[in-house]
Parts: structure tokens; sequence; C-alpha cells
């Protein structure tokens, strides 16, 4: 599927990905492991590349964790994950890159705060420095801006500026100005201390909604880099997967954006994975990328009295995710696959004629009868104990007969 909309960017090599340009945009995500320990963090990796992620990022924080990347990046090769590993650097980028050359050399990208870069003259020797290292091994890099660590020199002269003017600005159209000009500042930098318009990739991530549509639409106007969205800090659970739609789905809608990630804060013992479902039900939701079956659900009213559909509804999810990747290898255009399961005759046979396959339930006093309909035509009618697993049956036959690979 193609945004014919989408604005046309600079395409960036990252490892055996591309970002920007005609790329598709990418899923992309974090670990939460520490980078000292490979056995764990080389593991997580692997299980956010299983779960869909197209570039893993993980913290570069401290010299043993600078040590420990040629180690899991072994560990990975071993596993059979072949996924760009992104270093993420804080404070002590360049000295990290300059000490740990295979560190350097091993990464797949560098992801630099210029705001976390160094104060004064160190800020600019610190970012050429590392933007040589990224010159010198041939890495693309995020220059990825973020409002909790603004670069506060750029902040405080254009709030000196502003005061200066006979009509200020407020003090918050002056930050989202600064957000947005750190991050194209920064790359003109990097541009003339040498590195490639190829090789840049901007972020410029913050924590509210209409702040982060704000900022990227600023920079999609500004510059022909690719740009990374993301909602820094969303939060947990439902507010951070809502927030995180909200804002990402505007901007992805208008064209702005090459690679996305959503910034979860994991509940307690919760799958760090859960960052790229949601990165992947958003571009799927839009209609900009498919990765898995759909089903479409009622939510159900006072017509459906029993939670028979509601079962079915679930039983239908758990199984097209366990099919998944079966499907993915036998029947790969499976991933657009849309199956309706509804609650009574209201609405059940209509949405199930727009399904590939669907079934509409019996609502309370209806009939116990549940019509199947295929491609928009009513194929058989359910009934009885069985009717779970005999619709299972006939969507695992409508798969194999719609989506095999020599169709
Ligand atoms: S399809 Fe029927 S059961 Fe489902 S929400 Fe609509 S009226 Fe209620």
């Amino acid at each position: 599927m193609n945004r014919t909309n989408k604005k046309k960017t600079i395409k960036v090599q990252v490892g055996n990905q591309f970002i920007g340009g005609d790329a598709e945009v990418l899923v992309q995500s974090m670990t939460n492991t520490p980078t000292e320990d490979p056995e764990a963090t080389a593991n997580q990796v692997r299980d956010l590349y299983d779960a869909g992620s197209e570039i893993v990022r993980i913290t570069v924080n401290t010299r043993e964790a600078a040590k420990q990347v040629p180690v899991i990046v072994s560990k990975l090769e071993k596993m059979g994950v072949e996924v760009p590993l992104v270093g993420d650097f804080h404070y002590n980028g360049h000295i990290l890159l300059s000490e740990f050359p295979d560190c350097a050399r091993l990464l797949a990208k560098y992801r630099v705060n210029p705001g976390n870069v160094g104060r004064g003259d160190k800020h600019d020797e610190n970012f050429k420095s590392m933007i040589d290292c990224a010159i010198k091994w041939d890495k693309p890099v995020r220059i990825g801006v973020n409002w909790g660590s603004l670069d506060q020199d750029l902040l405080k002269r254009m709030m000196d500026e502003n005061a200066a003017l006979d009509e200020p600005q407020d003090a918050h159209e002056v930050l989202i100005e600064a957000i947005v000009e750190s991050a194209v500042q920064s790359a003109k930098k990097a541009v003339e201390y040498g590195l490639a318009k190829d090789h840049i990739i901007l972020s410029a991530k913050v924590s509210e909604v209409p702040d982060l549509i704000e900022v990227y639409r600023r920079l999609a106007s500004r510059t022909d880099h690719a740009l990374h969205l993301g909602l820094t800090e969303a939060g947990m659970a439902m507010k951070g997967i809502v927030a995180s739609s909200a804002a990402l789905s505007v901007l992805l809608f208008e064209g702005i954006g090459d690679t996305i990630r959503v910034s979860l804060t994991p509940e307690p013992g919760a799958d760090r994975a859960k960052e790229v479902h949601v990165c992947q039900q958003i571009l799927q939701s839009l209609k900009i990328r498919s990765f898995k079956p759909q089903v479409t659900a009622c939510p159900g009213c006072g017509r459906t009295t029993s939670t028979v559909f509601q079962e079915l509804a679930k039983e239908i999810e758990e199984h097209l995710s366990d099919r998944r990747k079966q499907w993915q290898e036998l029947y790969p255009a499976s991933k657009d696959l849309k199956v309706a399961v509804m609650g009574c005759i209201v609405n059940g046979p209509g949405e199930s004629r727009h399904a590939d396959i669907g079934i509409s339930l019996p609502g309370t006093g209806e009939e116990p009868r549940a019509p199947v309909y295929v491609d928009g035509q009513h194929k058989t009618t359910l009934s009885g104990p069985n009717l779970a697993s005999d619709f299972i049956t006939l969507v695992d036959d409508y798969v194999k007969t719609s989506f095999s690979k020599s169709k």
C-alpha cells in the first residue's frame, strides 16, 4: 500500500533496511535490558525482531556497554537475527565511539541527541567527534532532539532574542521553535562537517500530542531529511497507546513520517514487544502497511445477551495469531485477510459482506443460526455446538484457496 501524499524525503540506508524516500514506513523499537548484559539484550532484540521490529535500538551508555556491542552482534548472528542495531548515545557518545571502534563499526546507526553532547565549546566539539565517527565508519545518524533534554544554550539564545522583540511570542511557542531549530541546525552542522545528507534522519520528540504534531509539521516543511516519529514518554498502557496513536496517525495521514516508534512504559512483567504490535496496528489501521489478518467485531449491545459472539471473536483472533507465522510463509498475502464476527442481524450481514469472510451470530430472540458470508456472498449457515470450530475451518479453507502463492 502506498500513500500518494507521502512527503518525499531523502532515503537513508540503515543496515539491511531503508528509511525515507520510497521505502515503506518502518517499525522500530528499543530494548530496556542493560546493554552490559549481552545475553539478556540479545534475547530481547531477538524477541522484538520476531515480533516485527525492523530496527532495534539499544542504549550504549557506558564503556562496558560499548564493549558488549560486538558480543551482542555475534549472538544475534548465531540466532539468525538480521536486524539493524542502533546505538543510543548521550553525554559520552564521542568518547565511546572513539574508544570502542568495534562498537562503532558494528552498529548500523548512531542516535545522537544534540542536547546531550556538552555545553559551550564542548557542544560542537563533541558533536563533530560523533559525526566524524559516522563518516569514518560510513554510518547514518539520527539526530534525535528531545524536549526533556533540549539544547539549553540554543533555547536560552532564542528566549533572549524573543524577549528583545517589540511583541514577544509566548514562551511555549519559542520552545516549540527551539525544538525544531535544534534538529534543523544540527543537521546543517553535520552536513558542514562532511556527513552526506543521505546519512541523516531527524526526530524531535515531545510528550504532548498537539505539540508533537506541530513540531513535525514544521520539521517536514523545512527539511527533506527522513523523519523518525514518536511521542516521547507516551506513558503506560491505554494512555500511552491512545496518545501515540492519536499523534502518529495525524502525521502519517498527512504524509509525514518514515519510521515510527511507540515509547510505552512497560507494565511490570509485560511483553516489551507490545510497542511493536502497536506500531504495526497504527500502520495497518491507516492502511499504510499490512502485517496480519484483521478481525472486525461489533462491540455487542443489549441484543447480545449471550457471550457467544465475544468468545468467538476472541477465539478467531487467537487462531489468526497462532496461524500467523505459518501463513506468512505459505500464504504471504493473507496479511490482508479481513474476518468479521458480528453479534446480530442489525449490522451482522452487512459488515460480514464487506469482509473476506464473516459470520453474523444470532442476537437475542433470533433463530440460533449464523449465516456465513464469503467474498460478499452468503456461503452457508452454521448452527449447533461446533459453530466456532466450523467457522474456523471455513476461515482456514478460505486462506488456503484465496491466498495461495500461485494465485
Ligand atoms: S451488530 Fe447487533 S449486536 Fe452488534 S452492536 Fe450492532 S446491534 Fe448490537
